[in-house]
């Protein structure tokens, strides 16, 4: 069972969701309300023309699938929709949420279908869900599908994220359909039609905060109970039978979870854009890339998402006290599983200590101060640090990359000039340096390089520490833009290119400059670049 295949007939599947929980007992596939059931069985409609544009090897490996098995002619025909290969069991799951601070009631998976749960390498489990393969009973009004900017940037941004280092939703693959669908990407009443595709996405599992939350908004005891049982037996073995006690060590797990992938999304500049309840993963993973981005300059108030862009609900630096919020929420749907407000509460402030200790630890890392000793200034040394950024428009990745250069043990004797001249490239305006930018630079770094030098790391490890957690790729909205534009022409070399680049994303990579530029001009404020709707 554990060895590499080299065809899709090797891949067994084990679909514990299906059997553990309640079904649907409706087979009608049309757009309704389901009470009671965790999940309602459908099937991918099919397409076309599927053709595969990108596959990751990594995920393949995870499968258990050889390189080769991309070659097999089934591939593109399985991950577009079209087949199913025996032991798959198709399926759409419910679930609710609180969208931009509304409980929204039933969502559930609306152009997501889960295939089943294959047993990969080391027997581990592995849920293979289609996204945009058709119509659910969740669909409401809109047709099940994506478009292939959508699903480029989902595509993508996953396997980016993994290769970072921040708990992540995976994908296999990314197929074109060969079928238009229709778009208003803008939401000003110029729709148009775009090529559609299908990622296959890879996880664990995907159950979110909201499968939780909608049998508790419903008074459905028993379904949520199969759920927690199922979630603890299946995702979080080790803390003890189905029974309050566990629930509460579950949910704790939770907060831990949550709150390092958050501190993750700080550390790397990610913005997520779009924190509903629905689109957080129980397993504390990064998970439904829509209108997300990265951060060029450094700007904690920026968000991606237009549809957010009055109340800036999700922007960058609100991200740990939304999780929190969101947290909250889930606590709720587990009060009547668990009994204990008091126990609850306390996971929770476990989620406040745990958020903060990552976050100031890993900007501790980033600026490379890992020592165990700690200075009274450190703080204010990292503020301060944030302002400057924050005060003349810096690439928020270029800086720290830079940061690493600095030649902290030569800053004594350097001039202002040359000891800012690694960060110059970081900055959005260079003009700025001749207006007191550069000074007030550097007296940072002075203060910086004196606090540095007490460490007593040699220059070289310093700058190899900093590197390994500081990113040089990072999947830029502009490149995943440029990548979008070149495939919706045919060509998607650039988007194979990108999953190459974003494998070692703090490698330098010879050749590869143009992965690590800062965003250009043009891009500041073109769509897709800097502006991101939920029209995918
Ligand atoms: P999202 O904003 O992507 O998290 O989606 C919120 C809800 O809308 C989920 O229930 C999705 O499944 C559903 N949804 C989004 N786009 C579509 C679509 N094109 N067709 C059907 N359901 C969709
Ligand atoms: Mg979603």
């Amino acid at each position: 069972m554990n060895d590499t295949h080299e065809s899709l007939d090797g891949l067994r599947f084990d679909n514990s969701y299906l059997r553990e929980l309640p079904a649907d007992p409706d087979p009608d596939n049309c757009r309704r309300q389901v009470f009671g059931a965790c999940h309602s069985r459908v099937e991918p409609e099919p397409v076309p023309d599927p053709q595969l544009v990108a596959a990751s090897g990594e995920v393949m490996e995870l499968l258990g699938l050889a390189p080769s098995a991309v070659e097999d002619p089934r591939f593109s025909q399985v991950f577009g929709g079209n087949t199913l290969l025996d032991g798959m069991e198709p399926y759409a799951s419910c679930y609710g949420g609180h969208q931009f601070g509304n409980w929204a009631g039933q969502l559930g998976d609306g152009r997501a279908i889960s295939l089943g749960e294959a047993l990969g390498k080391g027997g581990l489990r592995w849920e293979l869900q289609l996204k945009g393969a058709g119509p659910t009973p969740y669909s409401r009004r809109a047709d099940g599908r994506a478009v292939l900017r959508s699903s480029i940037r989902e595509f993508l941004c996953s396997e980016a994220m993994h290769h970072l280092g921040v708990p992540t939703t995976r994908a296999l693959s990314l197929v074109t359909t060969g079928q238009g669908i229709w778009r208003d990407m803008l939401y000003d009443g110029n729709p148009a039609e775009e090529p559609g595709a299908v990622v296959c996405r890879v996880a664990p599992s995907f159950i979110r905060f909201g499968n939780f939350q909608i049998f508790a908004s419903r008074k459905e005891s028993e379904p949520l109970r199969a759920l927690a049982d199922h979630t603890l037996r299946r995702h979080f073995p080790g803390l003890g039978q189905p029974g309050p006690a566990a629930y509460v060590a579950m949910f704790e797990e939770v907060c831990q979870r949550t709150a390092l992938m958050i501190a993750h999304w700080m550390r790397v500049g990610f913005v997520h854009g779009v924190m509903n309840t629905d689109n957080m993963s129980i397993l504390g993973l990064t998970i439904d890339f829509g209108p997300y981005g990265w951060l060029d300059n450094f700007d904690p108030d920026w968000t991606p998402n237009t549809t957010d862009a009055r109340n800036r609900r999700y922007r960058f630096g609100f991200q740990p006290r939304i999780a929190h919020w969101n947290l909250t929420r889930l606590a709720e749907a587990f009060v009547d599983l668990v009994g204990d407000v008091g126990a609850l509460e306390k996971a929770l402030d476990g989620y406040v200590t745990a958020i903060n200790k990552h976050h100031w630890d890993m900007t501790m890392a980033k600026l490379g101060l890992t020592g165990t000793k700690r200075d009274p200034g450190d703080e204010a040394l990292a503020e301060d640090m944030i302002a400057l950024m924050v005060a003349q428009e810096t690439d928020m990745t270029l800086f720290y990359r830079g940061l690493a250069e600095v030649d902290t043990h030569g800053e004594p004797d350097l001039s202002d000039e040359d000891l800012t001249a690694p960060l110059v490239d970081a900055l959005y305006d260079p003009n700025v340096l001749a207006l007191g930018h550069r000074e007030a630079l550097a007296g940072w770094l002075r203060r910086y390089a004196q606090r540095t030098r007490s460490e007593g790391l040699p220059q070289g490890q310093r700058r190899q520490q900093m590197n390994a957690v500081n990113p040089l790729y990072v999947m830029r909205n502009y490149l995943a833009q440029l990548a979008i534009d070149k495939s919706e022409q045919g060509d998607h070399s650039m988007v194979r290119e990108l999953l190459d680049v974003m494998r070692n994303p703090y490698t330098h990579q010879p050749g590869r400059h143009q992965y690590a530029k800062k965003r250009p001009d043009w891009a500041r404020a073109r769509p897709g670049c800097s502006m991101l709707s939920c029209s995918s």
